[in-house]
């Protein structure tokens, strides 16, 4: 059995850069289906000894028509309903936002199975934020340097029940 994460935040957090650690050189595929899964980027997750599929989400970046708040909402709705468990990744170094609170909001109200994540997490300047991110009520969260490989070890340890 294996089981499918997908990474879901605002912009700028580090989701690709997790997403490309985790997948490495084992991007299965990048669908450019109009509006289906244009901005959803799927890969060979391999953590220690566990294999998954992992989605990447993106497209909020882009200026459009649409509100953000609007997009958001489809993406991570489309990505928890997509996957097995939700990746919610908030900048440490910036604490949380009120982005990252409707982030929490929609995955609450998706009921989603949710690991909290606090990346950028390398270095004393991230420790404020870790403790705040306690306060978006998703649990403990795992402090992650995506960047810098740390924390991976605590990504296996709540990954691993899934496998
Ligand atoms: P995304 O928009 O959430 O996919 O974020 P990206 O993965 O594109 O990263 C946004 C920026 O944050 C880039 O400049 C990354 O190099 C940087 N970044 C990602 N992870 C880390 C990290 O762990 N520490 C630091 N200091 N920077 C990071
Ligand atoms: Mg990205």
């Amino acid at each position: 059995m294996t089981f499918s994460l997908a990474i879901v935040g605002r912009p700028n957090v580090g989701k690709s850069t997790l997403f490309n650690r985790l997948v490495g050189k084992r991007l299965a595929l990048v669908d450019d289906q109009p509006g289906v899964t244009r901005d959803l980027r799927e890969g060979e997750g391999k953590l220690g000894d566990l294999r998954f599929t992992v989605i990447d989400t993106a497209g909020l970046e882009e200026a459009t028509d649409e509100s953000l708040q609007g997009r958001m909402r489809k993406l991570t709705e489309r990505a928890v309903d997509m996957a097995d468990v939700c990746l919610f990744m908030i900048d440490a170094r910036v604490g949380v936002t009120p982005t990252d609170e409707i982030f929490a909001d929609i995955l609450r109200k998706r009921s989603a199975h949710v690991i909290l994540a606090a990346n950028k997490g390398e270095g004393s300047a991230a420790d404020a934020g870790v403790i705040e991110a306690y306060s978006l009520g998703l649990g403990e969260p795992i402090r992650l340097s995506a960047e810098h490989g740390e924390g991976l070890p605590d990504l296996y340890s709540a990954l691993m029940p899934l496998a």
